[in-house]
C-alpha cells in the first residue's frame, strides 16, 4: 500500500518520480504528491487528490526544477483520500517533507505530546506527525536530520518505509524502513529510491533492498550508507535485478489485467521449468531438496495467507493431503496472528503472497519462527520480504502482476503448491511413481490446455452481457472445485463491485439456497471427478428453483449440459490439476463483466496491491 519513489542525480528528476509514481499506482492510488528541492534549497511540494495523471495536471503550470525529489501515490489509512491528506507532508516550519508507506501505531500519543509542544497540524494523517516528530527532535536536540530521524524512529511504534527530504540540502535522502518495503536503485552518479524496484528497471539494475531497522543515507557524490536504528553500521548487498521494461508494459492489451489473463500459458510455463524433469517423471523444488528433513518429520503443514493467497493454500491443503496424507491447516495470516496458535517445532508453515510483502503474512512468519516451526515461502516478488524472512520457499516466477485483481499470479502458487506436494510425496514414498509421472506429464501440458481455454474469451465476452446487470452471485464447487468457486467469487467483487459469495456446493442448502431464483445468477464449477455425481445433485437443485446457471464443465459433458443454462467447457484433466484450468474462465468472466459496467479494472476503487498494512 502506498508507493515511495525518490530520485537524486542529474536526470528530470520531475519526470522520473511521475513515471515511478505510475509503476506503482497499483499499490494505491486516492491521491499523490511530490516534494521538489531546487538548486536553492527550497523545497516545493505538489499533491492532489485522485489518481497521478490528477498530480500531472495540477503540475503542469508549476515550476518543476530540481535537484532531488521524493514522490507518493497514498492507500488511505488515517484520514480520507484528501488534498491536505496526501502526501509528502511537511513539518510545521517546512524544513523537512517525508513520505511514508505504513501505519504508526503510536501516533495519538505523540501527536497529544507534540500538540502540547506547540505544534499545529494540517492533516488527519499519522505521517504528519513523524513528520513533526522529526524536526522537533531536530530543534530540541540541535541535531543532524540523520540523528533526528534515528530518534524519532525509535519513538514510534508500528509500520514505515520512509524518505525525507531537507530545506537547505538538495543533496541528500535519508529513507529508513521498517515492515514496510524499500529499495534503493544505485545507477552512474545516481540514485533512486521506491517501494519496488520498477520505478528504475530502465536505470539501472543494481539495488539494495533495506532490511528492517535500516537507515539510508544517500547523498550526492558519495557512497550509499546505511546504518541501523542503533546506530551500527550495516552491509549493504547489491542485487541485481532481473526485470524487462516489457514486463511493465500493457503490450497491446486494453488493460493489465487481460494482458496477465492471457500471459498465463506462457507464466505457467515459467514456473514449471526446470522443476518438472524426465519427461514429467520427476519433481524438483530446491527449497525441499534442501530441506528433506523437515518435510520428513513434518507431522503437521499450516499454510497462512491472505486474500487469493488464502485461496491458493485452500487448494494446497487438499493437494497435500491427497498426494502426502499429511494433515494441513489453512490459516487467513491476519487471524492466525493473533488467535494464539499453537505451534510444534515439527510444524512446517507456508506463507503465500504474491508481494512477498503482505504484512499480516510477515507477522505469522515471525510467530511461526518463535515456535521454532519450519517456514516455507512461497512469493512472485524476488527479494522481497517473505523469502528474506522464510527459511527456504520457491518464487512462482510469473512477472511483475500490476492489475490489482491476481490472474496470473493465483495460477502461480497454485502450480508451486502442485508441485511442492508433488515433490513432498516423492520424498515420504506417499504416491506411486506412475501416478506422479501421470500428472508431472499433464503439468507439462497444461500451458497448452490453459492456451484452449483462452479460446473461450470472445464466448465469455458475449455471455458477460447476460450478466452484467445482476446484483448478486453465487459460485458453487466442491472438492477442488470448491477453493475456486471462492476466488472466482472474490475476482467478480474487486473489480466489478457486485456481491458474490462462494460456498462449497453442499453447504448451499443450509442457507444460500433461499437465495435462489431467477435474478441471480450461479455460477457452478463441475468438471469430471470423484465428486461429479455430487454437484450433479446440486445442479439440479439451483434449477429446480429457477436459477440461472452458468456451468464450467469438462468437453464431452452431456449431463450438466442439458440442465445448465450456459456451458463454458474446458479440457479433461487429472482431477489435482482442475483449478488451474477452471479458474481461467471465471477471470475473463469478472473481467468483461466489470467492462460492461465501465469500472476500472486495473485499479478497481479501495484496494491496493500490496497489502503492508494490517
Ligand atoms: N498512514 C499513511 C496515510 O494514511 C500511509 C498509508 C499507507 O501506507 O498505506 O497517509
Amino acid at each position: 500500500m502506498c508507493g515511495i519513489v525518490g530520485y537524486l542525480g542529474d536526470g528530470n528528476v520531475y519526470d522520473i518520480l511521475i513515471k515511478g509514481l505510475h509503476r506503482l499506482e497499483y499499490r494505491g492510488y486516492d491521491s499523490a504528491g511530490v516534494a521538489l528541492v531546487d538548486g536553492n534549497g527550497e523545497i516545493s511540494v505538489f499533491k492532489t487528490k485522485g489518481k497521478v495523471s490528477n498530480l500531472e495536471a495540477f503540475c503542469a503550470d508549476k515550476d518543476i526544477d530540481a535537484r532531488v525529489g521524493i514522490a507518493h501515490t497514498r492507500w488511505a489509512t488515517h484520514g480520507e483520500p484528501s488534498d491536505s491528506n496526501a502526501h509528502p507532508h511537511f513539518s510545521g516550519d517546512g524544513n523537512i517533507a517525508i513520505v511514508h508507506n505504513g501505519t504508526i501505531e503510536n501516533y495519538k500519543l505523540l501527536k497529544d505530546a507534540l500538540i502540547q509542544h506547540g505544534c499545529e497540524f494540517h492533516s488527519e494523517t499519522d505521517t504528519e506527525v513523524l513528520a513533526q516528530l522529526i524536526e522537533y527532535i531536530r530543534v530540541t536536540n540541535n541535531c543532524s536530520l540523520l540523528a533526528a530521524v534515528r530518534e524519532a524512529l525509535n519513538q514510534v511504534v508500528g509500520a514505515y518505509a520512509i524518505a525525507v527530504v531537507e530545506k537547505n540540502d538538495p543533496d541528500t535522502i535519508i529513507a529508513a524502513r521498517q515492515s514496510s518495503p524499500l529499495v534503493i536503485g544505485i545507477g552512474n552518479g545516481e540514485y533512486f529510491l521506491a517501494s519496488d524496484a520498477t520505478p528504475f528497471v530502465e536505470y539501472t539494475n543494481e539495488c539494495v533492498y533495506l532490511k528492517d531497522g535500516e537507515i539510508a543515507e544517500i547523498r550526492r557524490g558519495q557512497p550509499l550508507k546505511i546504518t541501523t536504528l542503533d546506530n551500527q553500521e550495516a552491509e549493504i548487498d547489491i542485487t541485481k535485478l532481473e526485470m524487462s521494461i516489457s514486463q511493465l508494459e500493457k503490450g497491446g492489451y486494453p488493460h493489465f489485467m487481460l494482458k496477465e489473463i492471457f500471459e498465463q500459458p506462457d507464466t505457467l510455463r515459467d514456473c514449471i521449468r526446470g522443476r518438472v524433469v524426465e519427461n514429467g517423471t520427476r519433481i524438483i523444488l530446491n527449497g525441499v531438496n534442501d530441506n528433506k528433513e523437515k518435510f520428513l518429520n513434518a507431522k503437521r503443514i499450516i499454510i497462512v495467507a491472505c486474500g487469493t493467497s488464502w485461496h491458493a493454500g485452500l487448494l494446497g491443503r487438499y493437494l497435500i493431503q491427497d498426494m502426502c496424507r499429511i494433515p494441513v491447516e489453512v490459516e487467513y495470516a491476519s487471524e492466525f496472528r493473533y488467535s494464539k496458535p499453537i505451534i510444534y517445532k515439527d510444524d512446517v508453515v507456508i506463507a503465500i503472497s504474491q508481494s512477498g510483502e503482505t504484512a499480516d503474512t510477515l507477522a505469522a512468519i515471525q510467530i511461526a519462527k518463535e515456535a521454532g516451526a519450519f517456514v516455507f515461502g512461497i512469493s512472485n516478488v524476488v527479494g522481497s520480504s517473505i523469502p528474506r524472512e522464510t527459511y527456504s520457499g520457491c518464487y512462482i516466477h510469473v512477472g511483475p502482476e500490476i492489475g490489482v485483481a491476481s490472474t496470473k499470479a493465483f495460477t502461480g502458487q497454485v502450480m508451486v503448491l502442485t508441485l511442492l506436494a508433488l515433490s513432498i510425496a516423492q520424498l515420504r514414498n506417499t504416491m506411486s511413481q506412475d501416478k506422479i509421472a501421470e500428472v508431472g506429464n499433464h503439468i507439462l501440458r497444461i500451458p497448452d490446455y490453459v492456451e484452449k481455454v483462452l479460446k473461450l474469451n470472445d464466448k465469455i465476452e458475449r455471455l458477460s452481457l447476460i450478466f452484467t446487470y445482476a446484483r448478486n452471485f453465487l459460485y458453487l464447487g466442491r472438492g477442488y472445485s470448491y477453493p475456486v468457486a471462492l476466488e472466482g467469487a472474490l475476482k467478480l467483487k474487486e473489480i466489478s463491485y457486485i456481491h458474490a459469495e462462494g460456498y462449497p456446493a453442499a453447504e448451499m442448502k443450509h442457507g444460500p439456497i433461499a437465495l435462489i431464483d431467477q435474478e441471480m445468477p450461479t455460477v457452478i464449477i463441475a468438471p469430471q471427478d470423484h465428486l461429479y455425481e455430487k454437484i450433479v445433485s446440486n445442479v439440479q437443485q439451483v434449477k429446480a428453483r429457477g436459477g440461472n446457471i452458468l456451468a464450467i464443465v469438462n468437453e464431452g459433458d452431456t449431463v450438466i449440459s442439458n440442465i445448465a443454462d450456459h456451458v463454458l467447457e474446458v479440457p479433461v484433466m487429472p482431477e489435482c490439476l482442475t483449478p488451474i484450468i477452471t479458474s481461467v474462465p471465471l477471470q475473463l468472466l469478472s473481467y468483461y463483466i466489470a467492462i460492461n459496467k465501465g469500472k476500472d479494472v486495473d485499479m478497481p476503487r479501495n484496494l491496493a496491491k500490496s497489502v503492508t498494512v494490517e
